[in-house]
């Protein structure tokens, strides 16, 4: 398979926790520049401050990851789109769902390679849910709950317009929710938890209608004030009445208390091979399903009060 050269741009936690390992192990991409505010680098290889040096410097690099907070994710985007890259995002894809629009008709426009990754998807476990709910569903009941100063720690973006608060993580339950089922859901309610000194929510419970006639009781329990172990599980009943449950983030699942998949969590790198595939067939993958659902959530949702946050 071909060798793609790919720059990251933000060298934050994800791009150290996961993308510059999966990428320094890949056989399809090699890491060629970074472009960083801070001036970090990884590798030895160049870095840079602004996209605009990098593009200037290297036009050999074909192809760019966007590992930013969302809020500035379009402009960087679309910058690179407009530069001739193709263009991996982190989730979410953008801080709206018109900045995610664009970018999708400036990729098509440009004739570039734009992959919105989810990746919580990436996990043998999801896949393996939606086959079995395929049949249908009676409930599904979302809890994703872990501890803020654990998983974000000192990140103010995290609070500010545009950096989702709780649906941070929220996301990526959505992002397996909206893949497992054989049908559309809607927010019908949404209840936001915002800390009095905060602009995003620190905790969300929805409830969810759908396109299914026979009404499956659909739910979702967001809190970032989880102490302890992180819960990212969802308590499934199928059409035919078996409990099931997907679990440990997507990563197993089990049927009648049994567990019938279970795989360590290799999303990453499941991720660029995704994307090498991607790239070798001119394909783009942008599903907005899970930044809807988020926006829609902030669109009906009740707002609730609580006590200021403070790292
Ligand atoms: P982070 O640690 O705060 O890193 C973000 C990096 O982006 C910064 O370190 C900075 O890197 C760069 N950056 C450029 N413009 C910025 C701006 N205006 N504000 C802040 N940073 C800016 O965040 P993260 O945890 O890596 O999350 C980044 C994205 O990955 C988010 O969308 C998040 O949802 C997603 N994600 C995170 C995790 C996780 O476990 N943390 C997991 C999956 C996905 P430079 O200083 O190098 O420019």
């Amino acid at each position: 398979m071909a060798t793609h050269k790919i720059a990251v741009i933000g060298l934050g936690k994800i791009t150290q926790d996961q993308h510059l390992p999966v990428i320094d192990k890949s056989d399809s991409f090699e890491l060629a520049a970074v472009v960083s505010t801070r001036g970090l680098s990884h590798g030895g290889v160049p870095s840079y401050r602004t996209p605009a040096e990098l593009y200037a410097a290297r036009p050999d690099i074909g192809i760019v990851a966007v590992n930013t907070p969302p809020e500035v994710r379009h402009g960087l985007a679309r910058e690179a789109l407009l530069a001739g890259k193709d263009v991996l995002l982190e989730k979410p894809p953008a801080a709206t769902l018109t900045e995610l629009a664009d970018l999708e008709a400036t990729a098509a426009a440009k004739g570039r390679v734009l992959f919105a990754t989810w990746h919580s998807r990436f996990n043998p476990a999801v896949e393996a849910a939606r086959e079995l709910l395929a049949a249908g569903v009676r409930s599904v009941k979302i809890e994703w709950r872990e501890d803020v100063r654990k998983w974000h720690p000192g990140q103010d973006w995290v609070w500010a317009p545009g950096g989702f608060g709780v649906f941070d993580p929220g996301i990526n339950a959505l992002s397996i929710f909206t893949r497992i089922l054989p049908f559309v859901p809607f927010v019908r309610t949404a209840d936001l938890t915002y800390p009095a000194n905060r602009q995003t929510p620190i905790a969300a419970q929805l409830v969810f209608g759908s396109t299914d006639p026979a009404a499956p009781a659909l739910t979702a329990d967001f809190d970032w004030r989880e102490q302890g172990d992180e819960k990212w599980h969802m308590t499934i009943e199928t059409a035919d009445g078996r409990p099931a449950r997907l679990f440990k983030g997507g990563c197993a699942l089990s049927v009648g208390g049994t567990v019938v998949t279970e795989a360590p969590s290799e999303e990453y790198e499941r991720i660029y091979a995704h994307f090498a595939d991607l790239l070798a067939a001119r394909r783009s993958d942008v599903d907005g399903a899970p930044l809807r659902l988020v926006a829609d959530a902030m669109l009906v949702g009740k707002r609730v009060g609580t006590d200021a946050f403070e790292w």
